[in-house]
């Protein structure tokens, strides 16, 4: 995959980039990191380690193009929406009133109901959960077409069932906006790059900041840190290996020439710490 007619434009004056905590989930470590909680002959029986994963989105304040949402988090109601064993083996441990993503929302200092457009690096329930937000209005939802068809197919046949919302064909009352390009310069200074592997149509999310630099949202192409700082390899969620690695090298490639700053897809401990830098990338 190349990176070749990149555009290094900026995202405009005045850009405001926000990220949101919408909550904190628990998975065991097997999950996300291959190898993880691995027994072997002289230890048979490993502690499982747990790890808390920050359900995260971005709120982009454009002058162009309004104001933009990358990701939604869970649903609110994840008991109904979820079910069990899915609220046994992700259960979500911290959700307070500021975590709903309109609070959160409110929290930055705007509102739900001025966003004109939501951005999916991928549609798995622990991203794509806020879309319940949308349904009936005509805000474009932004999301690769191999992304959306891979939900709808996963779903209908029960291939991977459990990890994308129940039915997205009762979805169709949002306003699907669908690309097929590697790389799409969707605004100024926010390009979306098709990076399969994690799913088959996952996207990460460049923004080039005048002030701050290059941010990569790389939502669940790295899950924590490791997955790209140690080059080990997603765990029980992986699906296609070398889509995965190859998507990798083109995420190492973005962040040496932009010398990007990453924001993983639930390292809570990255996440937190780029939240206390600032109150906004500009
Ligand atoms: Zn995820």
């Amino acid at each position: 995959m190349s990176t070749a007619g990149i555009s290094p434009m900026n995202c405009p004056p005045g850009t405001k980039f926000h990220i949101l905590n919408l909550g904190t989930l628990q998975a065991d470590e097997g999950f996300l990191v291959r190898g993880g909680n691995t027994s072997s002959l002289s230890q048979k029986n490993p502690v499982n380690k747990r790890r808390d994963l920050m359900a995260i989105a971005v709120l982009i304040d454009h002058p162009h193009a309004g104001l933009l949402l990358f990701e939604t988090g869970c649903a609110e109601d994840i008991d109904t929406q979820w079910g069990a064993p899915m609220t046994d083996v992700f259960p979500r441990t911290e959700y307070k009133e500021e975590h709903k993503l309109p609070n959160a929302i409110r929290k930055a200092g705007y509102d739900i109901k001025d966003i004109k457009g939501v951005i999916f690096g991928h549609l798995h329930i622990d991203h794509a959960g806020g879309l319940e937000h949308f349904m009936g209005t005509d805000i474009p939802i932004y999301v690769h077409e191999l992304e959306f068809k891979h939900a709808c197919w996963s779903v209908a046949t029960g291939a991977d069932r459990g990890v994308y919302l129940a039915d997205y064909l009762s979805l169709s009352n949002l306003n699907w906006q669908t690309f097929h390009e590697d790389h799409l310069d969707l605004f100024q200074g926010i390009t979306l790059h098709h990076s399969p592997g994690h799913t088959p149509g996952l996207c990460i999310m460049q923004v080039n900041l005048e002030k701050d630099g290059t941010i990569i949202c790389t939502t669940d192409q790295y899950h924590v840190k490791e997955n790209h700082l140690d080059k080990v390899p997603q765990g029980w969620l992986a699906r296609e290996h070398n889509d995965w690695v190859r998507s990798s090298t083109m995420v190492d490639r973005l962040q040496r020439l932009f010398n990007a700053r990453l924001l993983y897809g639930h390292d809570k401990e990255v996440a937190e710490s780029l939240i206390k830098e600032k109150e906004y990338f500009e």
